[in-house]
């Protein structure tokens, strides 16, 4: 089936040109995005090195990490959730345009690389009420080829949602924690490696990696890596 669908993408891609997604030029480097709008894609690099929020001015911690650090280890998030990467995530995620998911993971795959990788990486699990609604989950499409061009291995059957949670965007903060407070669930019959790195499309109040690391760390996972695609400009709660 996958062999197909990239059949059909080749195809597809011979005889229509690339076009870019957000601006209808001709796509560049082989993607659905021309030069300019993928420079356009907001960078982060100046940003909290424990959680990667954001920051006006240099500085080693945000002042929630220094206060309360979260439970994982280092984080990496190359953008900011924000114009135009907002609109192609908003197009991925809720109108299931699977091209707009490619050109985003084509988009980090292209970006610099943190210098210590994980043995493993591991995509926020969907609860399986969910996949079946959305059809695809964003953060395993994201992972898949990032995990191919970093060569560290990617599994998504490792770490599971134990029940249902309401989506995280109605919630504040606090609500977000206890949303998902006992939500997830690692393979207990695996050994698991000492470094592993949570992945996820967007880390807005970071309660969802939050959950994920605690409970990889509860599995005697020593070094966990808070990996998403973009940051949201907003406090961690
Ligand atoms: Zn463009
Ligand atoms: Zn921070």
């Amino acid at each position: 089936m996958d062999a197909l669908r990239r059949g059909c993408l080749g195809l597809q891609r011979w005889l229509l040109p690339l076009r870019c997604l957000l601006c209808q030029a001709p796509g560049a480097d082989g993607t659905d995005l021309c030069a300019a709008c993928a420079a356009e894609l907001p960078r982060n690099p100046r940003c909290c090195a424990r959680c990667a929020l954001p920051l006006p001015a240099p500085a080693a911690l945000c002042g929630q990490c220094q206060r309360r650090p979260p439970p994982w280890d280092a984080a990496w998030a190359p953008f900011r959730y924000g114009w135009p990467l907002d609109r192609l995530e908003a197009r991925y995620k809720f109108g299931r345009d699977l091209a707009a998911g490619r050109a985003l993971a084509e988009a980090w795959r292209r970006e610099p690389r943190p210098l210590a990788l994980p043995s493993l990486i591991v995509p926020v699990p969907l609860h399986p009420r969910r996949l079946r609604e959305r059809g695809f989950n964003q953060a395993l499409e994201l992972g898949r080829p990032l995990a191919r061009s970093l060569a560290v291995p990617l599994r998504h059957d490792l770490l599971r949602r134990r029940r249902a949670t309401a989506a995280q965007t109605e919630l504040d903060a606090a609500g977000r924690r206890r949303n998902v407070r006992g939500a997830f669930e690692a393979d207990a019959d695996v050994r698991w490696p000492a470094h592993v790195a949570i992945l996820d499309d967007v880390m807005t109040t970071g309660a969802t990696l939050s959950e994920c690391a605690r409970v990889l760390k509860g599995a005697g996972v020593a070094r966990v890596d808070a990996w998403a695609l973009a940051r949201a400009p907003s406090p961690r709660g």
